[in-house]
C-alpha cells in the first residue's frame, strides 16, 4: 500500500473523530477557500472548540491516533469489519502536528483519542507516549483531553492523568443490554471498573497537591463520558438514569449526549434514521436541571411521557411545571432561590440578579421582562409586586399558551 502522507493521514483521522461528542463544535454550512478564493474554511479537518474549565472556549486539534480497529462496535465507522480507508500516526508524528498547529496558533490544545491496534494496553501507551513526549520533550503547556482506554492495563490508565488536563472514558450506550448487543468487545463493568480507578486516582491526585505543593498535577479537568442516544431502544428515562448514576458514582465532569448519526458503510443492526437532534438537545437541558438547578432525576424523569420520552416542542424545566402545576404561582419577591430556580424562563443568573434586587424593591413584572427572553413563558408561574396569575396556572390550555412558536430558535441560556 503506498506511504500516506502527514495531510492524507490528517484527513482520514481528523474526520473519523468527528463522530465523538465530547468537544463538538456546532455544525455549520459547507465552504472553503482551497479553489484559492476567498479566505478560511468550514470543511478543513482536525479543529474542534471545547469549554475549559474556566469557560473559555479553546480549539483543540481533535484527531485520532490511528483508525485501525480490532473492535467491532457496530455504530462505529472504524469497526474492523467497516470498509474505511486506514491510517496510522505515530506518537511522535501526532506530537510534531500539535506543535506545528499550535505554533501558527491555530490550536490550543489536543483531544486525542484512538482505534485500537495490538491490544488496548499497547494503544493506551501509544496515547500516553503522545502526551509524554508533548509534556516533557517539549514543555507543552497547552490543554491536553486523552480518551482513555478502559481494557488497558490499569496503571496505564492512571498514567494518562498525569499527562492530561482531562480525562474521559466513554460509557457508549445508555444500558448494557444496548452495550452488549451494539459492542460486543466492550463491557459494562469493565468500563465502570475503569472510571472507579480514575476517581480514585482524581482523588488521590488532588489530595496529594493539598498536602505537597510539589506534588504532580493529575487530570484538573477531571473525568468526563459520552453516550450515543438513539443507536439503541433506551428511552430518556433510561439515559437520565443513567447519567445521574455516573455523575453520583464518578463525580463526573459532563456526560455528553452525542445523538447516533448514520454512519458510512453501517451494519443492519443499527437504525436507519438518526434521532431528532432536539433529543439531544432536550438530553443536555436535562442535565443542566440536575445539574444547576437542584432537580432531582426523579423529577426530571417526570417530565418524560409514559414511554420515558422528554417532549420535543417544550423544555423539560417547563414540561415539568405544566405538570405539577400545584407548586406555583413562586412569589418572586419571597420566594427561596431553589423554588425561583424551578420557574420556566428563568435562569440561574436571572434568579441571581432577582435576589439581590428584591433586597432594594418589590418587583415589579417590568423587572422580570428585562431578566427573561420570555415574559409569557413566566407569567403563569410567579407572583410579583402588581401581577398574579390567577386562573392562569390553572387553564386547560395553558401549554399551547407558553409552548414557543414551531421552529423558534433554541433558547441560549439554559432551560
Ligand atoms: S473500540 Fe469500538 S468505538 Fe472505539 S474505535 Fe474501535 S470500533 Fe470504534
Amino acid at each position: 500500500m503506498a506511504q500516506l502522507t502527514t495531510l492524507e493521514k490528517l484527513a482520514i483521522l481528523a474526520d473519523a473523530a468527528k463522530y465523538d461528542a465530547s468537544c463538538a463544535s456546532s455544525g455549520t454550512t459547507r465552504r472553503d477557500s482551497r479553489g484559492g478564493k476567498g479566505i478560511g474554511s468550514t470543511q478543513g479537518m482536525g479543529i474542534c472548540h471545547a469549554y475549559a474549565p474556566d469557560g473559555r472556549c479553546i480549539s483543540l486539534l481533535k484527531v485520532l491516533l490511528t483508525n485501525h480497529c480490532i473492535f467491532d462496535c457496530h455504530y462505529c465507522v472504524n469497526r474492523k469489519s467497516s470498509n474505511v480507508r486506514r491510517a496510522r500516526f505515530s506518537p511522535q508524528e501526532v506530537a510534531d502536528l500539535t506543535l506545528a498547529f499550535y505554533r501558527r496558533n491555530y490550536i490550543e490544545g489536543l483531544f486525542l483519542s484512538s482505534g485500537i491496534v495490538k491490544s488496548s494496553s499497547h494503544t493506551m501507551e501509544q496515547m500516553i507516549e503522545t502526551a509524554r513526549i508533548l509534556r516533557e520533550e517539549h514543555g507543552f503547556r497547552g490543554y491536553i483531553h486523552l480518551k482513555t482506554i478502559p481494557e488497558a492495563d490499569p496503571e496505564l490508565v492512571r498514567r494518562a492523568g498525569l499527562h492530561a488536563d482531562r480525562v474521559s472514558i466513554n460509557v457508549e450506550l445508555p444500558t448494557e443490554a444496548g452495550l452488549a448487543r451494539l459492542a460486543p468487545d466492550k463491557s459494562a463493568p469493565r468500563i465502570e471498573g475503569a472510571m472507579g480507578l480514575m476517581q480514585g486516582a482524581l482523588l488521590e491526585g488532588r489530595d496529594a497537591r493539598r498536602r505537597f505543593r510539589h506534588a504532580p498535577r493529575f487530570a484538573p479537568g477531571g473525568q468526563s463520558t459520552q453516550m450515543i442516544v438513539g443507536a439503541d431502544a433506551a428511552s430518556d428515562a433510561d439515559i437520565i438514569t443513567r447519567a445521574s448514576t455516573l455523575y453520583d458514582r464518578f463525580a463526573l465532569r459532563r456526560v455528553y449526549y452525542s445523538a447516533f448519526s448514520p454512519i458510512p458503510d453501517a451494519s443492519a443492526v443499527l437504525p436507519l434514521r438518526r434521532p431528532p437532534l432536539m433529543r439531544e438537545h432536550r438530553l443536555y437541558q436535562s442535565d443542566w436541571l440536575m445539574r444547576f438547578y437542584g432537580y432531582a432525576p426523579d423529577e426530571v424523569r417526570a417530565a418524560a411521557d409514559p414511554a420515558g420520552m422528554l417532549p420535543l416542542d417544550i423544555d423539560p424545566k417547563l414540561a415539568f411545571a405544566l405538570r405539577f402545576r400545584e407548586q406555583f404561582p413562586v412569589d418572586v419577591n419571597r420566594a427561596p432561590r431553589d423554588l425561583l430556580l424551578r420557574v420556566p424562563g428563568l435562569g440561574v443568573r436571572a434568579v441571581q440578579q432577582i435576589l439581590s434586587a428584591r433586597r432594594q424593591r418589590r418587583l415589579r413584572l417590568e423587572d422580570l421582562a428585562r431578566l427573561t427572553v420570555s415574559l409569557t413563558k413566566v407569567r403563569p408561574f410567579i407572583v410579583a409586586a402588581d401581577w398574579r396569575p390567577v386562573l392562569l396556572t390553572d387553564r386547560a390550555d395553558l401549554r399551547q399558551i407558553v409552548a414557543p412558536p414551531v421552529g423558534e430558535q433554541l433558547e441560549l441560556f439554559g432551560p
